[in-house]
């Protein structure tokens, strides 16, 4: 069986929040095996984390546990240790560590104080701190930072050596594209469970300007297939659901045994390729 597992960010207007609730109780009925708020992406606080995985506790109930992402990029080392208190006194036990990406809008690290280098020193100290189950993000089209996939294999393995429970994908749209990077990944030695994270195509022209961003490879077959349809139309929605179907389905039969899906917060393609596995 493929078991899976949904990310939600914190909704930042009321139109949004609408969207979020309105979808997690159909997503929680898909019985997921754990669910994720982003913090930091977009602006997002601390509080909104919180208060968002509040809500979802209250609608999720005890069986589905809620994880926190987490980004040390610009938060000094003596507040994240006294977050990471914070977050375990919450009872939040899963941490998704990330570095996160200097937001342009805000203070810049200040520098008489000290912050984590790299990821990997991040995940050692939540170790350190508290028992939580940690799951870190992994690039099968190699990080923009990153000079080469292989460097970027190698601080994959820091992060694993250090304690990832697991690493979860950028999204991706060519299945290849991932196995490839599995049988990478297993050659420089990492034994960690390495997820697919998938994305459902809500809105075509949105997405390709993120996946510029993140430099995800757009396949020309994919192109394709919205170029022909108007943007946002219910036969661009139809044939986001097929492409998700089959991406999930080609998982399925390589008998990959998880899948986590950027819900983006809306339910309708989610569910209905959940409803397949
Ligand atoms: P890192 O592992 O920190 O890598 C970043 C770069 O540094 C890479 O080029 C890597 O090769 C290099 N590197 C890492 N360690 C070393 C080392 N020891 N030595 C040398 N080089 C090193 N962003 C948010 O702001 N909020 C979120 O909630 C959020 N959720 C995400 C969830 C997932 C599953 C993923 C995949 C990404 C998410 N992001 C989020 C985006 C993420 O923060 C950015 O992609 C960020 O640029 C990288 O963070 P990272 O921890 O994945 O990368």
């Amino acid at each position: 069986m493929t078991t899976f597992s949904f990310e939600f960010f914190p909704p930042k207007t009321e139109k949004l929040a609408d969207t979020l609730w309105s979808s997690v109780p159909n997503l929680v009925s898909c019985k997921p095996s754990f669910m994720t708020v982003t913090y930091g992406a977009g602006g997002s606080t601390k509080d909104g984390t919180f208060k968002t995985i509040d809500q979802m506790r209250t609608l999720a109930g005890q069986d589905i546990p809620i994880g926190m992402h987490l980004t040390h990029i610009n938060t000094p080392i003596d507040n994240m240790t006294q977050f990471m208190d914070e977050i375990w006194d919450k009872g939040i036990r899963h941490i998704v560590a990330l570095r996160g990406d200097m937001p342009h809008d805000t203070v810049q690290p200040d520098p008489s104080k000290q912050y984590f280098a790299h990821t990997d020193d991040f995940v050692h100290a939540l170790r350190a701190r508290h028992p939580f189950e940690i799951s870190v993000g992994a690039y099968p089209e190699k990080h923009p930072d990153a000079k080469t996939l292989d460097a970027d294999i190698l601080a994959l393995k820091k992060k694993c050596d250090a304690g990832a429970t697991r690493a979860i994908t950028q999204f991706f749209f060519d299945n290849d594209t991932y196995y490839r990077f599995l049988d990478k990944t297993e050659k420089s030695g990492i034994t960690t469970p390495i997820i697919p994270g998938i994305l459902p195509i809500h809105d075509f022209q949105s997405m390709k300007k993120f996946a510029a961003r993140c430099q995800a490879a757009i396949p020309t077959w994919l192109e394709k297939e919205f170029t022909s349809c108007e943007n946002n139309s219910q036969d661009a929605q139809k044939r986001a659901q097929e492409i998700l179907n089959n991406q999930v389905y080609g998982l399925k039969s390589q008998k990959i045994p998880h899948i986590h899906f950027y819900t983006l917060n809306k339910s309708q393609l989610t569910i209905d390729a959940c409803k397949r596995l």
